[in-house]
């Protein structure tokens, strides 16, 4: 049964942002989407509303405990006007997965789906159509029982905003700087890598922090254990070239987040033809493969910034720079194809886009 989502229009809509200066994350559209859940009753009560502050009583368990979970993907104008989503299925069910590993009731993946489509189609003068800007999506979950001690809660809050973005990195598709972190761990195995919980970015950020004082854009993580096998770079998977042969982290672990620009560029890169193996990696064999001359690109990949070239990377003290620090041809080609994709100019042979009506 389709949502029945009740719309309330804001009364005062805000002034658009220049598309030219929007950033990451710095703008909101003017609704968003709400959907209560009460234990006992289940999901209700789905309406879009004014954007605006919640209410938040300072006991609310998810301020202390983090039982908040996260998505994001991105709604795109063609150059018709049509309104394209990016394969939004992966994203729910992939929420029902972080769901799952943080105790909250799963949702009806078709739901999220509607629930996004219905607050895009309602927002829809605030998809920008300026080169590389794209409107994300954030949905996410949180508890919100008001009441101090661990435990699941018994109502929750699912929530979607929009916001109109640009590039995620100033530097755009150019290459960046990556530090290889080897004091912290994001995740471990058994941990919540593999799901995009709210707790796993704040431990990320005293790495990021200290790297980004050295100079560096992201930290390419290695596992927690023996900090010898490369995980996720950033909040992003990654990808190896080396010797003609695409490489990237095995899922098998299960501490990495199994990104959706991850399985769409192992399918666009099989698609043409180019050898790729999820495996896993250890950072010796990359330093290795740069001596031998071997190593001719590393990139990342993510919804927010699609591909992001590695340009080079620094570990115990050892720097290599990959590729002259300049974009690779595999990199470029699977930025323009994937974006192309996206945005409705490239022509989709794998049924990615979906169209909203
Ligand atoms: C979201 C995310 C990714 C990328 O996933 P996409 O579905 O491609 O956006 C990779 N790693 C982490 C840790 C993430 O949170």
């Amino acid at each position: 049964m389709a949502l029945d989502i009740a719309v309330t229009k804001n009364p005062s809509p805000k002034n658009k942002p220049d598309q030219n200066r929007l950033g990451f994350g710095n703008y909101f559209t003017d609704h968003m989407f709400l959907f209560n859940y009460t234990s006992g009753r289940g999901w209700h009560d789905p309406r879009i509303v004014p954007y605006g502050p919640l209410n938040v009583d300072p006991a609310t368990d998810v301020l202390h405990y983090a039982q908040s979970v996260f998505e994001g993907l991105k709604a795109y104008k063609s150059a018709n006007g049509d309104l394209l989503l990016f394969r939004p299925h992966a994203n729910a069910s992939r929420l029902n997965l972080s769901c799952e590993r943080l105790c909250i009731p799963k949702l009806e993946p078709d739901d999220i789906v509607d629930a996004i489509k219905a607050l895009v189609k309602v927002d829809r003068e605030w998809i920008p159509d300026a080169k590389d800007t794209s409107l994300y999506i954030r949905p996410f979950v949180i508890s919100t029982d008001v009441h101090i001690g661990v435990r699941p809660a018994d109502t929750y809050l699912f929530i979607i905003i929009l916001s109109p973005v640009g590039a995620y990195y100033p530097e755009g598709i150019n290459p960046v700087r990556i530090f290889v972190e080897n004091k912290y761990a994001r995740t471990v195995k058994g941990g919540m890598g593999q799901v995009k919980a709210a707790g796993n970015y704040a431990a990320s950020l005293l790495a990021q922090a200290e790297a980004t004082k050295k100079g560096f854009t992201q930290v390419l993580w290695l596992d927690a254990i023996e900090k010898k096998y490369v995980d996720e770079v950033g909040t992003m998977n990654v990808f190896f070239k080396i010797n003609g042969e695409v490489i990237t982290p095995t899922l098998a672990e299960e501490t990495l987040l199994a990104g959706i620009t991850r399985d769409s560029v192992i399918q666009v890169l099989k698609h043409w033809g180019v050898k790729v193996q999820e495996t896993k990696i250890s950072i010796d064999e990359i330093y290795r493969a740069h001596k031998q001359g071997l190593l001719e690109e590393a990139f990342g990949t993510g919804t927010a910034a699609v591909i992001s070239p590695i340009g080079e990377l620094n570990w115990d003290g050892d720097t290599v720079v990959i590729n002259n620090f300049e974009t690779g041809a595999i990199a470029k080609k699977l930025y323009d194809f994937i974006t192309g994709i996206q945005s409705g100019v490239v022509d989709d042979p794998f049924k990615w886009t979906l169209k909203i009506e």
